[in-house]
């Protein structure tokens, strides 16, 4: 019965820049803000009205419990669609934030990984879980986790486009060429429309010599595609996850806050 759906599930791809996008936000390297920016620029633009979703594709599940599903309240998750045990829709949870739900994870995601190696169409399964679901949201975030693996594959299969979050230190360039080549094989191989969505400065230290440096290195490179916005270093961006809470319910004001919702208007402004 594993992963029987994940065969002629290639449908046509919607165009980039429709509604109904979906984004994966993917950088192997670990501790650079996916889930930071994927929780939070998901929940400012639901604060615009936008329909969100996060999937949370990572099986330390902190995009889950960073909108406020402890791991107990998590009954049924992505595994489950993975396996084709629970259809997707039956999966999907509210959040304390109008206008947005997650499909949440568990550690059992772990489990996937593995078995997707055997299973036939194994970068296309969770394309196949989410089509149906693209034309209920503007706009559907997949957090990946801190690998190149197949779950990160399957996410980049499974999207439209790619958001790199990236911490502003030495080693950010040298993850950031591994990463655009896995990009690019998946680009040749499965998901030819896939495209960067956008580059963005994360945990930004203005005074920090080594911040510039490297941002500039970024942008001579990525040029456009590297956001305007950046986000700073704040702390209560670091504190809401404990409370379950994205920054916009805990603390509106903050600097954090209006970085990501500075964000959310120049993402918007992308779309066209
Ligand atoms: P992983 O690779 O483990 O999934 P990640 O890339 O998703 O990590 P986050 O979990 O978003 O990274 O962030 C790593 C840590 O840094 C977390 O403790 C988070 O609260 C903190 N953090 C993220 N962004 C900021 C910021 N702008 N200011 C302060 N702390 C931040
Ligand atoms: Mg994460």
């Amino acid at each position: 019965m594993y992963y029987k759906e994940s065969i002629n599930q290639e449908k046509e791809n919607i165009m980039p820049n429709t509604l109904g996008k979906i984004i994966a936000v993917a950088n192997q390297k670990g501790g650079v803000g996916k889930t930071t920016s994927s929780v939070n620029l998901a929940a400012a633009l639901a604060g615009k009205r936008k329909k969100v979703l996060i999937v949370d594709s990572d099986p330390q599940g902190n995009a889950s419990s960073g909108v406020g599903l402890s791991v107990q309240s998590r009954k049924k998750h992505l595994y489950h669609a993975y396996t084709g045990d629970t259809p997707i829709a039956d999966i999907l949870c509210g959040t304390g934030v109008k206008n947005l739900k997650v499909v949440p994870s568990s550690i059992d995601l772990v489990a996937t990984e593995i078995e997707l190696v055997a299973a036939p169409g194994r970068e296309r399964v969770l394309k196949g879980i989410l089509e149906e679901l693209r034309g209920s949201f503007d706009f559907i975030f997949i957090d990946c986790p801190p690998s190149l693996g197949l779950l990160t594959v399957n996410a980049l299969t499974a999207s439209d486009s790619v958001l790199i979050p990236l911490q502003c230190e030495y080693f950010a360039m040298e993850g950031l060429a591994q990463l655009v080549s896995t990009i690019r094989s998946v680009k040749k191989s499965y998901n030819k429309n896939l495209f960067i969505e956008g580059l963005l400065l994360t945990m930004y230290d203005k005074r920090n010599k080594l911040t510039f440096q490297v941002a500039d290195k970024i942008t001579e490179h990525f040029q456009k595609q590297v956001y305007s916005t950046v986000i700073p270093r704040n702390v209560r961006l670091s504190e809401c996850p404990s409370h379950g809470q994205t920054i916009i319910e805990y603390d509106n004001q903050s600097t954090g806050a209006q970085a990501y919702n500075q964000l959310a208007n120049e993402f918007l402004r992308k779309q066209g």
